[in-house]
């Protein structure tokens, strides 16, 4: 059993997707045609683009964007996923749990609205830190906080090259919320989960998910590695 778990926070603690689309929706008036998001998504690239660019090509679909409001404002319409809350809570009593996130203070917002901020033990926000993923610096900070060998760290995150190739490189075991494709030239990660709530079984803190998806799926899978 892992000793520590860390997390990131947008797209594997809750669907960025999701919540972009309601920022959209909101900031349009209107439910945005599917070629429309379809647009804005591009654009935005799940949050990986410089937000001052996002923002000059957001102004040319038409939505004029303010850089440093843009994540304030995204994080009003973050939604907890199902049963996430409550499995951390779990975990939480049985490991170190912490969530590296980057960004500013609209992450510690985003924690709130998700009901975690009591929950997980410790919080390393990038602009707090003066380090942001993929740089080494915050990855040890984190790793140093939890106490353990780096092979007793879960890191579970959405982002291969931002979350997961760090934390493999610092001998973290890499846990992929799976989001889109991984990337072939990539050394695969350790194991893949479907929701937040397999991070029990994979943990050994519960019973075999009732999830198929997540009982179901190939090698490398959250069912196997909790078997393994
Ligand atoms: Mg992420």
């Amino acid at each position: 059993m892992p000793r520590a778990l860390l997390l990131d926070l947008d797209d594997t603690l809750f669907d960025r997707g999701a919540a972009f689309a309601a920022w959209l929706a909101q900031r349009l008036g209107r439910a945005p045609e599917p070629g429309e998001l379809a647009a804005f998504r591009e654009i935005d690239q799940r949050g990986r683009r410089p937000r001052d660019e996002f923002a000059a090509d957001a102004a040319r679909l038409g939505v004029t964007v303010e850089p440093a409001r843009f994540p304030l404002e995204l994080a009003e319409h973050v939604e907890p996923e199902a049963g996430a809350r409550e499995a951390l809570e779990r975990l939480a009593a049985r490991l170190r749990v912490g969530v590296v996130t980057n960004g500013g203070a609209a992450q510690r917002i985003k924690l709130a609205r998700l009901g975690l901020e009591g929950v997980v033990h410790a919080v390393f926000v990038s602009a707090e830190l003066g380090a942001a993923k993929p740089a080494a610096a915050i990855f040890a900070h984190a790793l140093g906080w939890t106490g353990a060998a780096p092979h007793e760290v879960l890191f579970a995150g959405d982002d291969p090259i931002a979350d997961l190739a760090p934390a493999a490189a610092h001998g973290m075991v890499a846990v992929w919320r799976v989001r889109g494709e991984w990337p072939r030239w990539l050394a695969p990660p350790a194991h893949r989960i479907h929701s937040v709530a397999a991070l029990e079984e994979l943990c050994g803190c519960a019973p075999p998910a009732a999830d198929a998806r997540d009982a179901g799926a190939g090698p490398g899978d959250a069912a196997r590695g909790a078997r393994a």
